[in-house]
């Protein structure tokens, strides 16, 4: 086996030189290349030392950069936007090394990622305040918004440089200074992106990564250096996290899980449906908090539906990300995989059908393999696409996110018990419906309790400059991630009222003021 890779912490500038693993016993944790199913890389598990060491070096950099002009803060985020430009491949090849997703997905994040820094790079708009002349006579009122100091970011395994990217390049151009703490089994990503900060000139400090698990999150979430904290991950996780920062005085924004349907109505483009369905339940493996999981089809079109799915299901291309004949990769992890799998049997033990068994899709182009291997046979942490038929919404194929490539089938007899489904849902991430009446399209709109809506669109990610966020279990806080509410979760606003000395000063006045 070749030599594995050390990934360790980025603090003030510069990867961490502390020992590495050190503090409790050295802990680390594994790094797989989820193709293979090898070990590639060992990532040290921060202590609240080195979590201490993080919150010490942004404390320091934040007198500076929460200060510096806003000239002189854009130039460097147009620098950083065209090194991440220059250096997508890279990103993406790391990406593709420790997540498993296909190059072309891949690719297609790093780009997702970077329209957030373009919106960054016009924060100077953003953050233009109100200004009222003469709000009492020769008094001036003006409104500011001003950094909130040290934030952090959590962020999961399923996008490990486009999540982050959702709120770093915000936050800095803010004027806050950022710990990211990203997903352990994929941290490789957010450290390149720490070289290119430095690169792009960025001043040390401003930036930190620290690895680890609960400790360094716990840490953050408890740190009385940190003012505001950005979260994405399980529902699970988010709602620990908010609670946890909320209670130590912090500003908690957490998006958790998802369950996201699609609804097709009678009269849709049925071929335009089987391939968004597809498309959006197997892309990235059904590993995205976007991804369609479960398929809504209103009578009587269910059959038609499934036989067209079906049939573009056996077709797709599973195999190695790096491999660019392969449409789909692998999963995560073991444990994942085999958990995802575990909701194919459990879903006909509670009465759905089985449609497309993902355990028996072939997996091409796997090393040393000169024919394709069943993916249940394969090295390598392999799950072909599957469809569940008949699932009721009681089965837990239905009631889980299960984060994997399974597409749940539910059949209803109406559009109003379509919307029940979906709006009975604990998450309110994403939602699609798929239909030619503009009329239904529009009442759905108004009428589902979702935060991302698409409509013929099936997975409707905002622009940058909107704000990306669910409703429900899917978000714990009253912000979205990125766009307008992004600045106003990394900064605080202050009003000023002022007067100038003037011939009209009035004298002592113990009256509350009112305008005159
Ligand atoms: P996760 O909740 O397991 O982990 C997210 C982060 O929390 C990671 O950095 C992890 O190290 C940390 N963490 C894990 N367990 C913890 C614990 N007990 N205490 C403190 N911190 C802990 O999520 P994941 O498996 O990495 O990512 C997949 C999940 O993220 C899915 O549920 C998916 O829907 C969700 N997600 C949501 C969005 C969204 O925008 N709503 C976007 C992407 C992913």
């Amino acid at each position: 086996m070749s030599e594995l890779n050390h990934i360790t912490h980025w603090i003030g500038g510069k990867p961490w030189s502390g020992q590495a693993g050190s503090g409790e016993a050295g802990r680390q944790g594994d790094v797989y290349n989820p193709a293979t199913g090898q070990v590639t890389g060992r990532v040290d598990f921060a202590t609240q030392a080195e979590v201490d060491a993080a919150v010490a070096a942004a404390s320091e950099a934040f007198q500076d950069w929460g200060r510096i002009s806003l000239s002189k803060r854009t130039t460097i985020m147009f620098a950083f936007r065209e090194l991440v430009r220059q250096h997508s491949a890279e990103i993406a090849a790391l990406i593709t090394a420790e997540h498993g997703k296909v190059a072309s997905d891949a690719a297609g994040e790093v780009a997702r990622g970077l329209e957030v820094v373009e919106f960054a790079c016009g924060i100077p708009h953003l953050l233009k305040g109100g200004f009222s002349e003469n709000v009492s006579t020769g008094v001036d009122s003006y409104s500011i918004r001003q950094p909130v100091g040290v934030v952090a970011g959590i962020t999961p395994f399923n996008f490990p440089a486009m999540v982050p990217m959702w709120m770093f390049p915000v936050a800095i151009a803010c004027g806050n200074t950022f710990i990211l703490k990203p997903s352990e089994k994929d941290p490789s990503a957010s450290l390149l992106i720490a070289r290119l900060w430095a690169e792009a000139g960025l001043p040390d400090g401003v930036f930190n990564v620290v690895h680890g698990d609960k400790t360094a999150v716990d840490a953050l979430l408890t740190h009385p250096g940190i003012g505001a904290v950005s979260f994405v991950g399980s529902t699970p996780i988010a709602r620990y996290v908010y609670e946890t920062g909320t209670s130590h005085g912090k500003r908690v924004q957490a998006l958790g899980g998802a369950k996201n349907h699609m609804i097709v109505l009678p009269d849709a483009d049925l071929d335009l449906a089987a391939d968004a369905a597809v498309s959006a339940g197997f892309g990235s493996a059904g590993e995205r908090c976007m991804a369609i999981s479960a398929l809504v089809a209103v009578d009587p079109i269910g059959d038609e539906l499934i036989a067209r799915i079906s049939e573009r299901t056996r077709r797709l291309a599973i195999g190695p990300g790096a491999d660019p004949r392969s449409e789909m990769g692998p999963l995560v992890t073991g444990p994942h995989r085999d958990k995802v799998a575990s909701y194919l049997e459990s879903g006909v033990a509670q009465g759905a059908t089985l449609v497309e068994d993902g355990r028996s899709h072939l997996v091409t182009g796997l090393d040393g393999a000169a024919e394709p291997v069943e993916a249940c046979a394969a090295d390598g942490f392999w799950l072909g696409p599957s469809v569940l038929d008949n699932v009721t919404p009681g089965n837990s194929a239905y009631t889980d996110e299960i984060f994997g490539p399974v597409l749940s089938v539910v059949r209803v007899p109406t559009y109003e018990a379509a919307v029940k489904l979906v709006n009975d849902s604990p998450y309110g991430n994403g939602v699609a419906i798929f239909t030619n009446d503009g009329g239904a399209a529009r009442r759905f709109v108004s009428q589902v309790e979702v935060g991302m809506v698409g409509v013929n669109v099936p997975i409707p990610v905002p622009m940058a400059y909107y704000s990306f966020g669910g409703w429900k279990g899917s978000l714990f806080g009253d912000t979205h991630v990125r766009g307008m509410e992004g600045g106003h979760v990394y900064t605080r606003g202050k009003v000023v009222t002022s007067r100038w000395l003037d011939p009209s000063h009035g004298g002592v006045n113990l009256g509350f003021p009112v305008n005159q």
